[in-house]
């Protein structure tokens, strides 16, 4: 059966967006810049990039997408957030509870939480939902999962800490598969993607 055509869109206001969309072009699938609410409307699923949590929810707020993005959220729509993209939808940033945030995500982030001396590294990480093969990953000034509700499922963890969570139609990572060469965490949420397309 042929698949149907999606577009995923990346949120293209700050921070590492460019290889989000080599990514999703590499896995085959049409990728778009988001920047306005108008060029929300025409995607099927939004990955928020890593880059400055602040930001990215400011400039959000600025063109209005902080509610479009949270109105497509409750309609269904898979979004996947990487580190500063997972902190920009928690609904808790510890430390900082003045940061605006789209508190998607029935989780509570630690900022930087990996330490400022080990400023980033790479690691394989276990994913046991992506295969045996653990996943190649980028952490950077990364955050990591304080706490989960009860929606919330643990997809990863790396010492002990949360760093790979889904909550339904939403996917939060701490770290970069898209700095690296493995595909399989894009190709997971295009799979949500796809899923979602299928029952509109
Ligand atoms: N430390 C950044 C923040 O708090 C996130 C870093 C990243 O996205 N690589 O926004």
């Amino acid at each position: 059966m042929e698949k149907e055509a999606i577009t995923v869109g990346v949120l293209a206001l700050q921070g590492d967006f460019e290889a989000h969309l080599r990514m999703l072009q590499q896995c085959g699938v049409q990728g778009r810049e988001v920047r306005t609410v108008q060029q929300l409307r025409e995607v099927d699923g939004l990955i928020i990039p890593g880059g400055e949590s602040t930001t990215i929810i400011k400039l959000m707020q600025r063109y209005g997408l902080d509610e479009a993005v949270r109105q497509r959220a409750a309609e269904g729509m898979p979004i996947y957030g990487t580190c500063a993209g997972l902190i920009v939808m928690a609904r808790e940033i510890e430390g900082y509870p003045q940061q605006p945030r789209l508190g998607l995500l029935d989780v509570a982030v630690a900022r930087n939480a990996f330490g400022r001396q080990v400023d980033s590294f790479e690691v394989d990480l276990p994913v046991p939902r992506l295969g045996e093969h653990p996943l190649r990953a980028v952490f950077i000034r990364a955050p990591y999962v304080t706490r989960t509700g009860e929606q919330v499922e643990i997809l990863a963890k790396l010492d002990g800490k949360v760093v790979l969570v889904q909550q339904a139609n939403l996917l939060g990572g701490a770290f970069h598969p898209e700095l690296t060469d493995d595909l399989r965490l894009h190709r997971y949420f295009v799979e949500m993607v796809r899923a979602h397309r299928k029952q509109q």
